[in-house]
């Protein structure tokens, strides 16, 4: 038997076929495990990680310029407001 083409069942863990419909031992559906395991989904989330990690740089960046641009402006206009 070719062990590439199983899987583990997520709920009973036993070995069962990619292209079973059904868990053989517990009856779980597999329809819902398989796109896990297909190229698109492995591709797609790894875009999706990037993009998320890329956004999450670009606010990072975002965040620490407009703290670099609006902090001394607003720490001197706080200045300004006290009494001399
Ligand atoms: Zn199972």
């Amino acid at each position: 038997m070719n062990k590439g083409r199983l899987i583990s069942c997520h709920d009973c863990g036993q070995k069962i076929s990619k292209l079973a419909l059904v868990c053989p031992y517990c009856g779980l559906p597999i329809p819902a495990l398989r796109p896990l395991f297909s190229p698109y989904n492995k591709w797609r989330l790894r875009v999706e990680n990037s993009v998320a990690g890329i956004l999450g740089f670009g606010m990072l960046v975002f965040m620490a310029y407009m703290l670099v641009k609006w902090v001394p402006p607003l720490v001197e206009w706080l200045l300004d407001l006290l009494p001399e």
